[in-house]
């Protein structure tokens, strides 16, 4: 983010005064400072009479001889110069020596301001004023909007080693893409032992993955790894509200780069500006093809044996245009993925070197509890944790401020003071061990760690938590149907126990659809239809949407499908509870009493 002076709040009114102001200094004090000097026209007689009353000092003929300028003093005794029109007279020359002062015949300097520089002077002040005021105005816009005003001018900004101060020890995990950067960061070292052997290397590396994977710090941590100068430019601050701008902005940086040559350049969030081109959008679209066809065009036109290596990053590569990833140009597509274990708990440990933290934290308990979360979400686990210390008024993070925080990211913060009748604490309980329970009752579901009826800021009333014990890559169709019948259980036991159907519901009804939907669509793990695929995945970095591709007949018959196995999965949590209803019981009770059972005292009580 450009640093942004504080506006200032001087209002319009206040500019508007000013200008009047001077306008009225320019007419009443100035122009009549010009006047002065001005030559007044006159009549012949009023010539004549000054001539009769010796009052004229100095004459002059006009070359053509059609006018008279003379200086002479007014009434006031006041100097002054007059032009009139010269009348046939022969004797006026006679008359002009014979006067008693002594008349000089000579130039009368200055003659006058010209007219046309009056009329320049008139029009060029205030122009020049309102000029001067619209830089004043344009300097605070271009403050308010972050530079989007600047003409031409690239904000690329250069970064050098001091300036990022990161490496590749700050990125954590990640080792695939570190070691494809790496062989950058050594190819801008030494350019030579790759031009001996006459390998050119990519252009273009581009980035993919999730969002706060770490691809802006990857790429700040090649700068800091190679030395060299860094500019980095976010794909947003190309678009830009004046059309062809972008197209400048790009060539400017590509030259400024040229310049500085070995270097890097960084073109942070690309898919705004490297979209497929002719899909989509009227207004702006040609803006941003102008802005990408530059891109292209610079990527082809300089040679990458000069040193110049160009990174980008993007969560959306799908949507980027082709010929941005051929060969030549981004060529090399490096992916940061969402961190597995071994990587969480080593992001975990980077970002607690930094804070004071008691020793002997299990940071991989708290990797295995934040699965599919990112390297921002982990950063912002241990700063959570560091701020609950401090709430609590210790000065080091214990382990019990991390699982707090694992929470607080995942489900909000504890509301404390929200107030729940009797009842409905009864049935969200009843709710919540119904989860636990059928979880807990079948093979190879993720233990529960956690079961809370505390509400959360996010809106949740309770919730349920289960730790997987090991990283799991796969899910098999017993996995998956385990999981929906997991998440019909709390339903399940208030039908069940209360004989009712609450709203508390319609999140875990969400996600076994969803998960259900996916089987048959994705996974072809329906027997129906088997190993066919119906959606197809268009965003997969961002939330995953997806767009069904069949004919309407099968999109209903998928709908069948689906309700099928979700009524599978809810008929098995319905007969785990009942066939457990007095632990069913027994187990809210414990959760009324008590508002949290951990995963052992859940155990405990199961197993008694
Ligand atoms: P992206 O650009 O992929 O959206 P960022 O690079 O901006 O994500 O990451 C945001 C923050 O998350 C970083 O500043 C860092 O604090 C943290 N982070 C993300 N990934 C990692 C990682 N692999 N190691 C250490 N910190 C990470
Ligand atoms: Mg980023
Ligand atoms: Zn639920």
């Amino acid at each position: 983010m450009p640093e942004r002076r504080k506006p200032t709040k001087k209002p319009l009114i206040f500019y508007y005064l000013i200008t009047l102001a001077i306008l009225f200094v320019i007419n009443v004090i100035v122009l009549p400072m010009f006047m002065k000097n001005s030559i007044t026209e006159v009549d012949y007689s009023v010539f004549l009479e000054a001539l009769q009353e010796n009052r004229i000092s100095q004459v002059e003929m006009s070359d053509d001889g059609q006018q008279i300028y003379y200086v002479a003093q007014d009434r006031h005794g006041q100097t002054q110069q007059y032009v009139t029109v010269a009348m046939p007279d022969p004797s006026l020359l006679d008359r002009l020596l014979e006067s008693e002062t002594k008349i000089q015949f000579s130039r009368i300097m200055p003659r006058q301001i010209s007219p046309l520089l009056t009329y320049l002077f008139s029009l060029f002040v205030p122009i020049l004023f309102i000029f001067g005021l619209g830089r004043v105005f344009s300097k605070q816009l271009q403050q308010r909007m972050g530079n989007t005003m600047s003409f031409g001018k690239s904000n690329a900004k250069i970064y050098v080693e001091a300036q990022t101060g990161k490496t590749f020890r700050d990125v954590a995990g990640q080792e695939e893409a570190k070691e494809a950067l790496s062989e950058i960061v050594d190819f801008l070292h030494n350019p030579d032992k790759y031009a001996k052997i006459g390998a050119t290397l990519p252009k273009g590396a581009l980035l993919v993955g999730p969002p706060g994977t770490g691809k802006t710090l990857l790429a700040q941590a090649v700068a800091g790894e190679a030395d060299v100068p860094f500019f980095s430019i976010s794909g947003s601050e190309f678009v830009e509200m004046f059309v062809g701008m972008g197209a400048a902005k790009v060539r400017d940086l590509f030259k400024q780069a040229d310049e500085k040559a070995p270097c890097i350049v960084f073109i942070d969030e690309i898919d705004t500006i490297g979209k497929k081109r002719g899909d989509g959008g009227l207004a702006g679209n040609d803006e941003r093809e102008q802005t990408l066809n530059q891109l292209l065009t610079e990527m082809d036109g300089f040679d990458s044996r000069k040193g110049v290596v160009i990174l980008a990053a993007t969560n959306r590569p799908e949507s980027l245009d082709p010929a941005l990833l051929r060969p030549g140009r981004f060529d090399r597509r490096i992916p940061v993925e969402l961190p597995d274990l071994k990587g969480r708990t080593a992001i975990l440990q980077v970002h607690a070197a930094k804070i004071a933290m008691e020793p002997g934290i299990d940071f991989e308990a708290i990797a295995r509890a934040t699965a599919g979360t990112s390297g921002a979400d982990l950063a912002n686990i241990i700063n959570e944790a560091a701020l609950r210390a401090v709430r609590k008024g210790r000065d080091r993070v214990q382990q019990r401020d991390l699982e707090e925080s694992v929470e607080v990211i995942i489900a909000g913060y504890e509301r404390k003071n929200a107030t729940i009748s009797p009842k409905e604490k009864e049935i969200i309980a009843y709710h919540e061990i119904g989860h636990a329970l059928v979880a807990a009752k079948q093979n190879n579901s993720a233990p529960v760690t956690k079961i809370t009826i505390i509400p959360r800021t996010s809106g949740a009333l309770g919730y349920t938590m289960q730790v997987e014990e090991d990283e799991r890559h796969l899910m098999s169709k017993e996995d998956a149907m385990n999981r929906i019948a997991t998440l019909t259980g709390g339903r399940a036991a208030e039908e069940l126990i209360f004989n009712i159907a609450t709203t508390g519901a319609a999140n875990d009804i969400e996600q076994a659809t969803n998960l259900a939907r996916a089987m048959v669509t994705r996974y072809g793990m329906s027997d129906q239809f088997g190993m066919v695929a119906f959606e197809t995945i268009t965003n997969p970095y961002l939330g995953g949407d997806s767009m069904r591709n069949c004919s309407g007949e099968t999109s209903a018959a998928i709908d069948r499908e689906v309700i099928k196995i979700v009524k599978q999965g809810h008929e098995r949590a319905i007969n785990i509870l009942k066939d457990n209803l007095d632990k069913l019981h027994e187990l809210s009770r414990a959760l009324l009493k008590k508002e949290t059972l951990t995963g052992q005292e859940f155990m405990e009580i199961l197993n008694a």
